[in-house]
């Protein structure tokens, strides 16, 4: 079975439709056919300030809604990062790889650090794409489910494996993006041109899975749209409809073309509607398991701390690799 690596961060408490959609799927489908690893990455979470009882709480939210969304700790491993000590071990080897030029191309740092303030971001922030890259190499995946916005964090892993491989023999398995064309990319619903992001979206823009229904309906209908009447997928004339499709048409399977034909000659108020009556469908068992998961803490943790195991286990066998083949004495 080829190998499976993603994560995704525990800040801010919901996920939103973008990660569900974009990657969360993903994570579900590919546990059918990968050895899939999948982690809270809440190292990756301080790289902006955090209150410490939030991050712990956020934490054992995100693994209850990873659950909720389908995971199966019998078909996967769900394991939290700060958990794996082999991440920063491997994370610093990685950084001691990368150039510093190389590092300040990445444009998530770029739009993260303009946002917080270039005095304000840390170094963490800067390098978290090298973390990131110890994360992926840890497991040798293969595959790496994740949204369009992570394209190039991908590109870097490819790297660095490759220059760790030609530098030191090979030892890294160079992944590939696994990014789904049509999902890649869920749109902010007030500013259809940027992604929808649980740091940068405004509480309008961002349909966030653990909020009320009627909550999200309001928002679904008052998202920015276009002056036409006409449903169509349009990316570039009508991203506002294209993205509220994309959402409607992966969530109930069915096929764009075929929406377009049951919404001729109605408006975007009808589209609207029903797309919240979709998602309320979809969501509602959704919240019902992630609280159920939350309700027993006790059997949550036991999945946590399996995973851990199953994930430490490979990680550890990784790291080992990589310190001897970079010059590190054996501890004995
Ligand atoms: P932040 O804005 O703080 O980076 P985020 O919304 O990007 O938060 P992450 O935890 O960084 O959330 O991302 C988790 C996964 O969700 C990643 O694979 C990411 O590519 C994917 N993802 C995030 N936003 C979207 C989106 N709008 N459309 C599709 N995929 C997305
Ligand atoms: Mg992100």
């Amino acid at each position: 079975r080829p190998r499976a690596l993603s994560g995704i961060q525990p800040t801010a408490g919901s996920f939103h439709l973008g990660n569900y959609l974009g990657a969360i799927r993903q994570y579900v489908a590919l546990q059918e056919t990968h050895d899939a690893f999948y982690t809270v990455v809440d190292l990756h979470a301080i790289t902006v300030p955090q209150d410490p009882a939030e991050l712990r709480a956020n934490s054992r939210l995100a693994a209850a809604q990873l659950l909720a969304s389908g995971l199966d700790p019998d078909r996967c491993t769900l394991f939290i990062q700060s958990h794996v000590p082999e991440h920063a071990q491997l994370g610093w080897v990685m950084n001691c790889l990368t150039g510093f030029g190389e590092a300040s191309r990445m444009t998530q740092f770029k739009d993260k650090s303009a946002r917080h303030g270039a005095d304000r971001a840390t170094v963490g922030l800067f390098t978290y794409p090298i973390l990131q890259v110890a994360d992926i190499l840890l497991y040798q995946a293969n595959h790496v489910p994740v949204g369009e916005d992570q394209r190039q964090h991908i590109e870097l892993t490819r790297d660095l494996a490759d220059r760790f491989n030609g530098r030191f023999g090979e030892t890294f398995t160079v992944p590939e993006a696994y990014i789904v064309k049509e999902t890649g990319k869920i749109y902010d619903l007030q500013d259809p041109t940027i992604k929808m992001s649980k740091s940068a979206s405004t509480p309008k823009g961002i349909v966030s899975l653990l909020d009320e229904p009627k909550v999200s309906a309001k928002k679904i209908k008052s998202a920015v749209t276009d002056l036409e009447t006409e449903i169509r997928y349009d990316e570039e004339k009508k991203p506002g409809v294209s993205n509220l499709l994309t959402i409607y048409s992966t969530l109930t399977g069915t096929a764009i073309p075929e929406l377009e034909r049951r919404y001729e000659g109605k408006g975007y108020g009808a589209l609207k509607t029903e797309l919240s009556e979709v998602l309320l469908e979809w969501v509602t068992p959704f919240r019902e398991r992630t609280q159920e998961y939350l309700a027993d803490p006790a059997t949550l943790d036991g999945i946590l701390a399996k995973g851990a195991e199953k994930a430490r286990a490979v990680a550890a066998e990784t790291l080992a690799a990589a310190y001897d083949k970079v010059g590190f004495l054996p501890a004995v």
